[in-house]
C-alpha cells in the first residue's frame, strides 16, 4: 500500500494531566502516515484521487485548537479516527504525537505516543429468545452502529430458529451483520459484551435462553485462538442460523481456515434449525 507521510507537524497544544499544561500550552510535533492507493492519482495527476496532505495537516491542527486531554494517548486516538472518518480513500493511519517538554524530572530528547488504526471489516451474529427478541435486536443493532468505531455495512434478515445444545427453551431470533470497525479483536469484543450486558444478559446456563447474543464470526481474514476469543467462530460451520445469514451478506468471502466462499459452505448445511 502507498503512504503519505506528514514528519514534524508543529502544534501548540494544551494536553497534559497537570492543571499548567492545559493553562500554559506546549510544543507538539505529530508524525502522520496515511494508507492508501496513490496509483490512479500518480497516473492522471489528479489530486481529486489522492487525499491532500494540506487538508489533513489543517484537520489535525484545527483538533488540537479544538480539543484538550489529558492524555496524548486520547490526542492519538481521535485523530487516527477523524482521519479515518472523513478520507474514505485512507485504510489505515499511523499517528504519532511527540511531546518533547513534557514536565518528567529527567532529560529526555522527545516522549511520543504512537498508534495504528485501520478500518477493519467484521461479522457480527446476534441471538435473543426472552424478552421482545425484534425490540432487543434493533436497538442493540442501533447502538452498535451509533459507537464511534462502528459502522454497520450490512444487515441479513433476521431468521427464527429452533433452540441450539438441547436446552428447553423458547426459539430464536437470529441474524448477522456486516461491521467496518476501528476496534481491534479484543477491544470489539468487549464493546459488544457491553452491548449484551445493557440487554440484560447474564451468563448462567450454558446455550441456555438469552436476551442478547453477539458473536465474533468472522474479523478481516484472521485466525485467532486465544483463551477468551476465537475467530472465525469455531461453531459456525455447524449452525445454519449463522451460514445461512452471513451468505445473505458476505457469499463471495473466504472462509479463512476452510479456504471455501462462504457461500459453498453455506449450501452444504441442510435445514436444521431455521423454521
Ligand atoms: P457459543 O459461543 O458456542 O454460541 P455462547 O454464546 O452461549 O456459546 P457465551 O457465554 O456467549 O457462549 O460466550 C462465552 C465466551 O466465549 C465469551 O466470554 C468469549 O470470551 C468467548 N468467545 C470466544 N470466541 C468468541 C467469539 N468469536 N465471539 C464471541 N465470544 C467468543
Ligand atoms: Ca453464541
Ligand atoms: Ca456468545
Amino acid at each position: 500500500m502507498d503512504e503519505i507521510r506528514i514528519k514534524a507537524l508543529k502544534l501548540y497544544g494544551y494536553h497534559g494531566v497537570f492543571e499548567f499544561e492545559k493553562e500554559e500550552g506546549q510544543n507538539f510535533y505529530v508524525n502522520a502516515t496515511l494508507k492508501l492507493d496513490t496509483q490512479m492519482a500518480g497516473l492522471k495527476d489528479d489530486l481529486t484521487r489522492s487525499v491532500s496532505y494540506a487538508d489533513v495537516c489543517c484537520d489535525i491542527e484545527q483538533h488540537f485548537k479544538d480539543n484538550i486531554y489529558n492524555l496524548i494517548e486520547t490526542a492519538a486516538e481521535n485523530v487516527a479516527i477523524m482521519i479515518l472518518d472523513k478520507y474514505k480513500l485512507i485504510s489505515e493511519v499511523m499517528i504519532e504525537i511527540c511531546k518533547p517538554e513534557a514536565p518528567v524530572t529527567q532529560e529526555v530528547e522527545n516522549l511520543s505516543v504512537c498508534i495504528t488504526r485501520a478500518r477493519h471489516t467484521a461479522y457480527i451474529a446476534y441471538g435473543s429468545n426472552m424478552g421482545d427478541s425484534m425490540a432487543t435486536i434493533e436497538s442493540a443493532l442501533a447502538d452498535i452502529d451509533a459507537d464511534r468505531c462502528c459502522t454497520i455495512t450490512k444487515k441479513s434478515k433476521v431468521v427464527v430458529s429452533s433452540p441450539y445444545g438441547g436446552v428447553e427453551q423458547d426459539d430464536f431470533y437470529n441474524g448477522v451483520i456486516e461491521l467496518s470497525t476501528y476496534y481491534e479483536p479484543k477491544n470489539l469484543l468487549m464493546f459488544l459484551q457491553e452491548i449484551e450486558k445493557k440487554y440484560g444478559r447474564t451468563r448462567e446456563i450454558h446455550w441456555g435462553p438469552r436476551t442478547l447474543d453477539l458473536d465474533i464470526i468472522m474479523y478481516d481474514d484472521l485466525i485467532i485462538n486465544s483463551e477468551k476469543l476465537n475467530v472465525p467462530h469455531p461453531d459456525m460451520l455447524e449452525r445454519d442460523f449463522v451460514m445461512k445469514p452471513l451468505a445473505e451478506i458476505a457469499g463471495y468471502r473466504l472462509h479463512p481456515i476452510e479456504k471455501k466462499t462462504i457461500e459453498k459452505l453455506a449450501s452444504k448445511i441442510g435445514s436444521q434449525y431455521i423454521k
